[in-house]
């Protein structure tokens, strides 16, 4: 009992610092692909009919060939360089990240996702810290599971954060080249460190949301 409490203080201690009032399902499964994807199809086409009012205003030839679409274009580049409105911090904390890494028993690729969360402590980790952090380990020769380890510990130790979950989803070739896996089935390792450890309901909730990506 005494353990759920004391997370879930840490749980809204890191919401406070996000400074965000979303619930916590939000905060560790920040991907909303379909709504998105509907809202940015809808916001291109009207950039384009804004767009094409431009060269026809400037009285250029609309229909050569350099210029037909030009609208399009330059909305799909408007809608990439403004993409920053689209975008939240929460959001790329929760990013998954794309891992490359050669297995040490056959020297084969395996490569997968690493999904990471954890409640800050003292310092606010970026995107880009977990990018080294998991390119540091994985370009090497490797085990799925002494990878997923040694990322977690090392952002424990570097960062001390409240807590810390790593999961890696991988395609291990050497499996998948010898006839012992589908070349569609992934092997899944965690690794809950802190506050992720002590609370099986945010365990269990960080895994679920993590497997249904
Ligand atoms: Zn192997």
């Amino acid at each position: 009992q005494s353990t759920h409490c004391a997370s879930n203080s840490l749980i809204s201690m890191a919401f406070n610092q996000l400074n965000s009032c979303r619930s916590s399902q939000h905060w560790l499964n920040l991907h909303f692909p379909t709504v998105v994807a509907d809202s940015n199809a809808d916001k291109l086409s009207h950039f384009e009919k804004a767009y094409t009012t431009v060269p026809s205003e400037l009285g250029v030839d609309v229909e050569e060939e350099g210029l037909l679409r030009t609208p399009l274009r330059a909305a799909k580049a408007m809608q990439f360089l403004t993409k920053g409105y689209e975008e939240t911090i929460q959001d790329i904390l929760n990013d998954d990240i794309d891992l490359f890494s050669l297995c040490e028993h056959h020297l084969l690729p395996f490569f997968g996702k690493a999904h990471i969360a954890y409640f800050p402590k003292h310092t606010f980790l970026f995107l880009f810290v977990f990018f080294r952090i998991v390119e540091i380990y994985s370009r090497r020769l490797q085990v799925q599971e002494r990878l997923t380890k040694q990322i977690a510990s090392a952002i424990a130790e570097a960062f001390e954060p409240a807590g810390v979950a790593v999961v890696i989803e991988a395609v291990l070739m050497c499996m998948v080249m010898r006839g012992e896996q589908e070349m569609n089935t992934s092997t899944v390792t965690s690794v809950m460190l802190g506050s992720f450890n002590d609370n099986a309901e945010t365990r269990k909730e960080f895994l679920a949301l993590t497997m249904q990506k």
